[in-house]
């Protein structure tokens, strides 16, 4: 019934190893013969675009990263590069694409379809959860999940030792992530770009509360914000005269074994983006909105601005103190 590759490009997430296996599983399930494009575009101009079989997608179901591998493209804004990753791609005969990335990465195939007909469904693959139209990213719940303990045994070091940590997430403009992991660990500040705050509007707050025996404070922070978070640390010593400490949490973020969460919405998301192929829809990204799949064009997703969930936002901002 033909050939029908999968790729991951940009940012690797725990979930993109389930996919792959799904991808394989149900590509053969529906008579297609399934490949597996080796480090993303870059895999593409270079032709490491390989047959699948189960085998190569045995045991890596509960492994983060990606099997497969996923980069990032300079060649691939080249014209000449998107030609040569066409000619590769027509030598196999494979005509259709499942892309595991971000926006940018939707972007890219998008021009790709238009230059050269080669269809694609993209799944939204990044832990910031920043692509517009849909409520969710494959990776994200991991990903809280990472955080959620590394906040539960950072608070066990602060209260024992009296002391305020500030602990940054990852998320790049979007505060999705602090967000969620501010208000499911019980943080006394979560900070996020989309919010507006003044410390000083918690100062008398923090004071008091000292007095009356806390032992510790944990602070959520976003990497988005105006301050640094070694500025919020110094804050919490100097007006609130607590020693403080600040953690950044970094890559672990990415990694880790997939949820269940993921692990299924990867078999949701990689079900769809075959079924949409295979009933022509060729340039579609799959998103997950009202508790349901759908697909969605590349200029409802990647040219608009994204929003965090007004009633999420709520959440923070209805405990958001000013001066
Ligand atoms: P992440 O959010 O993890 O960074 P992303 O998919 O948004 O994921 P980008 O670095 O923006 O990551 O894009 C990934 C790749 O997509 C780029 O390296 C490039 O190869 C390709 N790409 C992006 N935009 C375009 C474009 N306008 N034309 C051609 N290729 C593009």
């Amino acid at each position: 019934m033909g050939n029908i590759a999968i790729l991951c490009s940009g940012g690797d997430v725990s979930g993109m190893n389930p996919a792959i296996k799904h991808f394989v599983e149900y590509a053969k399930a529906k008579g297609l013969s399934p490949f597996l494009v080796y480090d993303g575009f870059e895999g593409l101009i270079d032709n490491k675009i390989v047959p699948a079989s189960y085998k190569d997608v045995s045991g890596i179901i509960n492994r983060g990263g990606t099997k497969i591998g996923s980069a990032r493209s300079e060649r691939f804004h080249e014209a000449r590069y998107r030609q040569q990753a066409k000619d590769n791609l027509e030598a196999l005969q494979i005509d259709k694409l499942v892309v595991l990335g971000g926006d940018g990465s939707f972007r890219g195939m998008a021009k790709f379809y238009e230059e050269h007909g080669i269809a694609f469904a993209g799944v939204p693959s990044t832990i910031d959860n920043d692509i517009v139209g849909t409520d969710y990213c494959l990776g994200v719940d991991t990903a809280l999940n990472i955080i959620r303990v590394s906040l539960d045994a950072i608070r066990d070091t602060a209260s024992s030792f009296k002391r305020a940590f500030v602990v940054e997430t990852m998320g790049r403009d979007c505060g999705y992530l602090a967000l969620v992991s501010g208000l499911t660990s019980g943080a006394e500040l979560t900070l996020i770009p989309e919010i507006a705050y003044d410390l000083c509007g918690y100062k008398e707050k923090f004071k008091k509360e000292l007095l009356e025996g806390r032992r510790y404070f944990l602070a959520v922070v976003s990497e988005g914000i105006k301050q640094s978070s070694q500025e919020i640390a110094t804050w919490f010593e100097e007006e609130i005269g607590v020693e403080s400490r600040v953690s950044v949490l970094g890559h672990i973020q990415r990694g880790g074994n997939p949820t269940s969460r993921d692990r299924l919405m990867a078999y949701r998301f990689v079900h769809f983006a075959i079924d949409g192929l295979l009933s022509g829809e060729n340039d579609k990204i799959c998103c997950f909105s009202d508790s349901q799949l759908n697909y969605k064009s590349i200029a409802d997703v990647a040219h608009k601005e994204h929003h965090i969930e007004p009633a999420l936002m709520e959440l923070v901002e209805s405990t958001t103190l000013h001066c």
